[in-house]
């Protein structure tokens, strides 16, 4: 055994290069064991650990995750739906535009007189 950073020794040296779990002890230092593979923890703090299985679990871990609704996937997609109708309003005042200038109905510098 070798001494870390907080005095207290590692279990496979402070140059081992592997991963290391990345939870804090109860105690408040970072846990010195080996991460499982492919995990960012090990064994005793949770690397084993497959998630929710159940529809309810998963719907307590939405809710648990989720802060305000104003991101969620369903809200993301009604704003770029808007933009999109946004963008088509747009294109066709500018159309409208354009064709009363060609019409003479507009002088061709109507925006100006919106200063
Ligand atoms: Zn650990």
């Amino acid at each position: 055994m070798s001494i870390a950073e907080n005095g207290k020794p590692t279990r496979f040296g402070p140059d081992w290069p592997g991963r290391r779990c990345g939870a804090t002890t109860r105690s408040g230092t970072p846990c010195k064991k080996a991460a499982l593979k492919g995990r960012a923890r090990c064994r005793n703090h949770g690397g084993c650990a497959t998630g929710p299985r159940t529809e309810a679990g998963r719907a307590r871990i939405v809710a648990a995750q989720l802060k305000h609704g104003r991101l969620t996937k369903e809200r993301r997609a009604e704003a770029k739906r808007r933009a999109e109708v946004g963008r088509e309003i747009r294109a066709e005042l500018r159309d409208i535009a354009a064709r009363a200038v060609a019409y003479g109905w507009l002088d061709p510098d109507w925006k100006d007189q919106f200063d």
